[in-house]
């Protein structure tokens, strides 16, 4: 089964850290959405009549659209392509747009799942962060969503913040377990070139990022999450109950999908392409039938990387049987290098697949990439 990314590249206000495509203005919203729904029509044959197991709204900030537009979204999806029974659908939200009347108009469109931009619950955070909702909003969406029987939700925190302080990020652990989040996405705090973080960074405004400070913060959330019964079945990302994120799995698993919007990632086993990261570019392209993205072929050697990467980072692991090599050196390096991490406790092999230790995954980047080509 494939899946289909919308991306909606529109958000309130930018939060400091963030690097992804949106523009705050919604002036040109209609025409976007009318451009994507184009884009879903043009491109159906791009998955190959593959049933579809799973839709994502991101962005940007998708729960900015009214639910009538996302349904009129769905509608073109419906029409076009042929969709799942238990298919699974993501809308991105941000807390302080998950009002009761719009999780209940929400509720009588066919969206299943919400993720939320929680990030924190701690006031001095969000300001730090520059998110568009407070702490009081953060908790009380997950409630109010709950509330409306949307038992599918994941939230997103963000630690290794220089404003959050080792308790206060036992608290944000804490708090999602009490409201019963069924999965968490938790990702250390990162500067990206050319964001505003970046730029107080450089000035000295706000303070540098401390890697030791963001470890010791994963290896508490290590240890809380074993101790509230979630399993980590990808780097960051935790669920209970067997609420796995379908949809994200599917990349790191090398399902096809599709993405349409500005920006947006497409994967059809053999190439990647990507979407002009521009609004005003993206949909007079669409408008004038002109070409508004650009493509690469994958090579073996990308392939084996990209499976690498994204592989070693899931509980599923990376399997021996999937992994090709070129000649006899290149199988004798690559075993030569999994015997040492198997021998210093970085690494087991289980039923055939390489999969990183707890101690492996503190290290994960590292190990990924001594093992590309
Ligand atoms: S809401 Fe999300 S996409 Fe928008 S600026 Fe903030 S982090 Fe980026």
């Amino acid at each position: 089964m494939a899946g289909i990314y919308v991306h909606i590249p529109f958000c309130k206000q930018a939060c400091h850290y963030c690097n992804f495509h949106f523009s705050t203005s919604v002036r040109y919203k209609a025409a976007m959405l009318e451009s994507i729904a184009q884009e879903l029509v043009n491109r159906k044959t791009y998955l190959q009549g593959q049933t579809i197991g799973s839709i994502y709204f991101g962005g940007g900030t998708p729960s900015l659209l009214s639910p009538n537009e996302v349904e009129q979204l769905l509608q073109v999806i419906q029409k076009n392509y042929t969709l799942a029974e238990d298919l699974e659908i993501t809308l991105e939200a941000n807390p302080d747009d998950l009002t009761t009347s719009y999780l209940q108009a929400i509720r009588q469109t066919p969206i299943n799942r919400f993720s939320i931009g929680v990030q924190s619950f701690f006031e001095n955070d969000l300001q730090f962060m520059n998110r568009a909702h407070n702490a009081q909003e953060a908790q009380r969406c997950i409630q109010l969503a709950q509330d409306q029987g949307f038992d599918n939700l994941t939230i997103d925190l963000i630690y290794g913040s220089p404003t959050t302080s080792h308790e206060q990020w036992s608290i944000n652990l804490a708090i999602a377990f009490e409201l019963n989040v069924p999965h968490l996405s938790c990702y250390a705090l990162t500067v990206e070139p050319k964001t505003a973080l970046d730029y107080q960074i450089k000035k000295g405004i706000a303070p540098t990022l401390s890697e030791d400070h963001a470890a010791t913060q994963f290896e508490i959330l290590l240890a809380q999450i074993a101790k509230n019964n979630y399993e980590q079945y990808e780097i960051s990302n935790f669920c209970r109950g067997g609420f796995y994120a379908k949809h994200n799995t599917n990349y790191w698993t090398g399902v096809h999908y599709l993405g349409v919007g500005p920006s947006a990632h497409s994967f059809n086993g053999h190439s990647r392409q990507w979407n002009v990261a521009n609004n005003a570019k993206y949909t007079a392209a669409i408008t004038k039938q002109d070409s508004y993205f650009e493509i690469e072929e994958l090579s073996p050697t990308n392939q084996h990387n990209e499976y690498i990467m994204t592989a070693l980072r899931t509980k599923w692991g990376v399997q021996k049987s999937k992994i090709v090599h070129w000649d006899t050196q290149q199988k004798e390096a690559f075993d030569k290098k999994a015997t040492q991490y198997q021998q210093q406790g970085y690494m087991l092999l289980q039923n055939e697949a390489y999969i990183l230790t707890p101690k492996g995954k503190l290290i994960a980047d590292n190990i990924t990439a001594d093992f590309f080509i």
